[in-house]
């Protein structure tokens, strides 16, 4: 059994993100930017933010939080959007989510500008990584796949199962995975008999936010665990998968906390970088 590290995997990647942000303040006269939205005051959102503009500290991207309260309205939250849109300084920017429930959240992610929209979580990103073109994909999906990618893991041909179809992590991996031609089984609350369809992955990711969902009767010998979930249990951070039975059954696995974790936010950055290249490249046209 090997351990994916994410965070020694993004601290690498980290890295050689920064000697191109160096270049870039040398050539364009200042380093990408990303700006985070923040609404409300949830503990777990705070702690994700944070992480967030640490690592764009490491790497010296520009980052800026703007904290709203979370009464903020709807009207106010879009109008935020639509100046951050016209900014010419910001290159990529983020609404962490959850919002607030009087805030339709899809209406939100729709006003953020597609070339902006560093999350991929517009409609017309969406749209793209259905059709196999390319725009920004959602970082933990995205970094899942740096990550296999890092390990020089292959794909092709293999089956990979999927639990967990959310907008967010679940469908978005899904369609990569297919995309890198993988063959995809999508499972999720409804799936009758889990088990069935994990014996025969040679790949699982499993994004569920349930504590455990993933036992060691359910994974292939040799096969390869990302666990994608965040779970607080007591004082620890856990998954959704039996990590210490789980292991033994793998050949490569994700520990958590450490592993796709930072993954995300390493995803995150390099697509504010590559808000920051496509600019430019369109401001020569
Ligand atoms: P979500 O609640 O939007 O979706 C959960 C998905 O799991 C749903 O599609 C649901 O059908 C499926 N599911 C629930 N119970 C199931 C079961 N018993 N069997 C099979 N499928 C089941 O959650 P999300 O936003 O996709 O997040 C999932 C987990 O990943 C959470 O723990 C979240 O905290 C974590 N997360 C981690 C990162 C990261 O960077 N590591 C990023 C985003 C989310």
């Amino acid at each position: 059994m090997q351990l994916l590290e994410g965070r020694k995997t993004a601290r690498e990647l980290e890295g050689k993100l920064q000697e191109r942000v160096l270049e870039m303040i040398e050539k364009h006269g200042r380093a990408p930017k990303l700006v985070v939205v923040l609404v409300g005051d949830n503990p777990a959102s705070l702690s994700y933010v944070k992480s967030k503009e640490k690592a764009c500290q490491r790497t010296k991207i520009d980052s800026k939080i703007i904290k709203l309260p979370k009464t903020v309205s709807q009207d106010d939250l879009l109008k935020v959007i639509r100046d951050l849109n016209k900014d010419s300084k910001v290159d990529g920017f983020i609404v962490q989510l959850p919002l607030p429930e009087h805030i339709d959240e899809s209406t939100i992610l729709n006003e953020v500008a597609p070339e902006k929209d560093v999350d991929g979580l517009s409609l017309l990103n969406a749209g793209k990584l259905m059709n196999r073109q390319s725009g920004f994909v959602p970082a933990t999906p995205k970094g899942v796949m740096m990550l296999l990618n890092h390990y020089s893991i292959p794909l092709r041909g293999k089956h990979a199962v999927v639990v967990g179809r959310s907008n967010i992590v679940g469908s978005p991996m899904a369609k990569l995975l297919l995309n890198n031609d993988a063959t995809v089984t999508v499972t999720h609350r409804y799936t009758e008999n889990l088990k069935h369809y994990t014996l025969q992955a040679d790949l699982i990711v499993v994004a569920t936010g349930v504590v455990n969902l993933i036992t060691a009767d359910m994974v292939k010998e040799g096969a390869i665990v990302v666990d994608v979930g965040i779970n607080r249990v007591g004082d620890k951070i856990v998954g959704d998968v039996d990590f210490e039975n789980v292991k033994e059954k793998t050949s490569y696995i994700t520990p958590v906390p450490g592993g796709v974790g930072p993954m995300t936010i390493s995803a995150l950055i390099h697509n504010t970088m590559d808000a920051f290249l496509n600019k430019m490249e369109n401001s020569k046209k």
